[in-house]
């Protein structure tokens, strides 16, 4: 933060974009700014699914159109740009020319209006799709690092549009001086995500396989279910981007649980949240994604001296309660 906005701003007088507000990390970061005090104004094309919004403003705005991400960012100070057309390995891996037009668009027209608007921070939210696919072929690989991430061979499309937005970011900061942060999500979960309809990812499938199921049914995995990943619950999510947000941190760095366990140890944890007794049936012909993928978190613990705190045991359990409701109130309708 300059020196300006250290000394004179306050939060309530800190005015602050959020994008992607209508989506599942967008809300509850939302939620936490207006709990800080901050003045938040919350943008996306569609109004939060589960609740309403509590921004100080809440603006429908299609961000692929540069018209209106100036609009958005008009008197802004802060933004952390979170609007992404995004979804699950079964949505990422079978969209990818409309996933990197719209993302691409979204992302060289939100850095260039925040330029132009004079906003004094931008954060950007990547993914742990950017590692190269030739560090997670085996399902008991090492924690990705942050300067891991070349020689490049992130995912197809979604992975690689979210690198090339990477570098835009820190080439407006060495370019335009505008102070910019990069935060690499690795699988974030928990209640007010999708959770049905296509770009659901495995937290949410799970739980609502096991939801929907009756005593001695079977549920479908995908893959072998040996594919390993770290899950972060929502509450450190948001915790982790306010905390980058305030660090002088311009480097990408990962956000994210450095706790593996494969899909099976997954499905055990939250059958056992559920107290019901499944037979699984593997499906190989389904995407899967890279075999294994975990967070290295010894950069978060040195800039920031903070890690995610909450156990995967204790997110699901709020994450299934969750889901399990909004499956009975479907089956209710
Ligand atoms: P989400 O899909 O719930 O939220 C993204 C939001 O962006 C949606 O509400 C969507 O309507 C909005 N959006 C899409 N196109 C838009 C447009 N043209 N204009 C305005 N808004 C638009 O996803 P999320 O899980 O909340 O993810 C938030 C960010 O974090 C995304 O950038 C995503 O790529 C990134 N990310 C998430 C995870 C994760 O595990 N959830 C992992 C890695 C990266």
């Amino acid at each position: 933060m300059s020196t300006e906005d250290k000394t004179t701003k306050s939060n309530a007088n800190t005015r602050v974009l959020v994008t992607g507000a209508g989506g599942f990390i967008g809300h509850h970061l939302v939620n936490a700014l207006v709990e800080r005090g901050f003045w938040v104004r919350g943008v996306d094309i569609k109004e939060p699914e589960f609740e309403p919004s509590i921004a100080h403003e809440f603006e429908l705005l299609d961000l692929r159109r540069w018209e209106n991400c100036l609009r958005a960012c008009e008197d802004i100070d802060h933004v952390y740009n979170l609007a992404a057309n995004m979804g699950g390995i079964g949505f990422i891996s079978s969209n990818k020319a409309e996933i990197m037009h719209d993302n691409v668009l979204i992302n060289i027209h939100m850095l260039e209006a925040a330029r132009e608007r004079g906003v004094s921070r931008y954060l950007y939210t990547s993914s742990a799709c950017i590692y190269p696919m030739y560090r997670q072929n085996d399902a008991d690989c090492a924690g990705l690092k942050e300067e891991e991430a070349y020689p490049a061979d992130a995912e197809d499309g979604y992975g690689w549009e979210k690198l090339f937005s990477e570098r835009q970011c820190s080439h407006y900061w060495e370019d335009h001086g505008l102070e910019t942060r990069i935060v690499r999500f690795h699988n974030i979960f928990g209640p007010l995500g999708t959770w049905e309809g296509g770009r659901e990812k495995s937290p949410a499938a799970m739980c609502r396989k096991l939801a929907e199921a009756g005593p001695g049914d079977e549920i479908e995995i995908w893959g072998d279910g040996e594919q390993t990943r770290s899950y972060c619950y929502i509450d450190d999510c948001v915790e982790g981007l306010l905390r980058i947000m305030e660090s002088d941190h311009r480097e990408p760095i990962n956000l994210g649980q450095d706790r593996m366990l494969s899909i099976n140890e997954l499905v055990t944890i939250i059958s056992d949240i559920a107290g019901k007794e499944i037979k699984r049936r593997y499906d190989p012909s389904k995407p899967q994604g890279v075999r294994g993928r975990n967070s290295d978190n010894t950069k978060l613990r040195e800039v920031l001296g903070w890690v995610p705190q909450i156990s995967l045991e204790r997110g699901l359990e709020q994450t299934y309660a969750w889901i399990a409701e909004q499956v009975e109130r479907k089956r209710l309708r």
